[in-house]
């Protein structure tokens, strides 16, 4: 049974949830605040932390952070607000998913079955795999909803460095120094415009980027939770 952590203020929520879910076969222990939860999380393995953003004690983001700091735990964040602010900060602090409050618990059991899935070690696939897209990085293919991309090799090789760090801002330096070695076409002002010519091909609006996204002044995120 997959042993989950809800650290939560809001006691009527969180014992509502963890009936819920001890309901669907799952094992649930809950907290109330940061620093018990960050306890609990040294002292027992779980599978799986739902967190809320709006702790008394620890903002959620913090909690994250320091999580990553010891543990790949798959992280489904909570918040009360559903921006998109909020939703690349998540992203952006290793969280992987995200859950605007008030939410439906059965959206939630739902995401937190998939990022369960795609924590489990042992499993890899030769294929990343994002919602709709699909990178091979051993066929040196990608595709969209089962349609091939087609992208000059600098650039598949960029789309695979963003998905490897799917949810970390890579600075503009840090992508070339993934990319030495490959071509020679990679000054800064190169690699926006190659993000443009991916974005193209795998954005539904390259307009309004939900696969790659911009962090202005910094450099880009590839989005880990993708439809
Ligand atoms: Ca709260």
């Amino acid at each position: 049974m997959p042993k989950i952590l809800i650290i939560e203020d809001d006691i009527q929520q969180s014992t509502m949830l963890s009936d819920y879910l001890s309901g669907e076969h799952l094992d649930v222990e809950a907290c109330a605040n940061g620093r018990d939860g960050l306890a609990a999380l040294k002292k027992d393995n779980f599978d799986a932390l739902i967190l809320d953003v709006g702790l008394p004690d620890m903002n959620g983001f913090d909690i994250c952070r320091t999580v990553r700091g010891f543990s790949q735990l798959p992280v489904l964040m909570l918040t009360a607000r559903g921006d998109e602010m909020d939703r690349i900060i998540g992203l952006e602090i290793g969280a992987d998913d995200y859950l605007p409050k008030p939410y439906n618990p059965r959206e939630l059991l739902a995401r937190l079955r998939a990022i369960l899935r795609r924590g489990r070690p042992g499993d890899v696939s030769p294929s990343l795999r994002f919602g709709r897209l699909e990178i091979n990085e051993a066929a040196h293919a990608a595709s969209l909803d089962g349609e091939m991309i087609s992208l000059t090799s600098y650039q598949f090789e960029l789309l695979c460095v963003l998905a490897r760090h799917a949810g970390r801002v890579m600075s503009r330096d840090q992508l070339m120094d993934e990319l030495q070695g490959h071509d020679l076409e990679a000054f800064d002002r190169s690699i926006d415009v190659h993000i443009s010519r991916i974005r193209a091909q795998i954005e539904d609006d390259p307009k309004k980027p939900r696969r790659i996204l911009t962090i202005r002044g910094t450099g880009y995120v590839f989005a880990r939770q993708q439809d």
